[in-house]
């Protein structure tokens, strides 16, 4: 991690300004110049790892960002027997999203209309017993999707 680096480099620093605070001031000048010049490679060091870090905590940012609006998302939806709906006022509204793509992957497809009983995604391709405003598994009376097809 970065910041540990920095951390780390840091603290050697540190060690080293007091060696250059604590010194005989009649130093030789060559050992002084090859200390500073370890200084001066060190606090580059430090600012590229802190700029690395700065990097990661925006990418988590994002990423924490867009956790919530999913939460936020999924917290406004109404489930009607494993299928998601948008609400209004509580209730199932418009047409479900596809749960078998939620699963895979993890994205939230909205399904098209296909009749009365039935939806399909348009991403998986898969046909749902799911249609507009809360109608799921609609079982009676039994809707052949062959029959509702062959009637239009
Ligand atoms: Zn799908």
């Amino acid at each position: 991690m970065p910041i540990a680096e920095a951390l780390t480099s840091i603290t050697a620093m540190i060690g080293l300004v007091k060696t250059l605070k604590d010194v005989d001031h009649d130093l030789d000048k060559g050992q002084l110049k090859s200390q500073m010049a370890q200084l001066y490679s060190d606090l580059a060091d430090v600012k590229m790892d802190l700029v690395d870090a700065q990097q990661e905590l925006h990418g988590k940012d994002q990423t924490i960002r867009e956790l919530n609006e999913r939460f936020d998302f999924q917290k406004a939806l109404v489930e009607i027997e494993g299928f998601k709906y948008d609400s209004k006022d509580g209730r199932p509204s418009g047409l479900p999203y596809c749960p078998n793509c939620e699963v895979k992957e993890g994205k939230m497809y909205r399904l098209s209309k296909g009749d009365e009983q039935f939806s399909d995604c348009l991403n998986c391709e898969k046909t749902h017993n799911a249609a507009a405003n809360g109608r799921v598994n609609l079982k009676s009376p039994p809707i052949e999707r062959d029959v509702l097809v062959g009637r239009y």
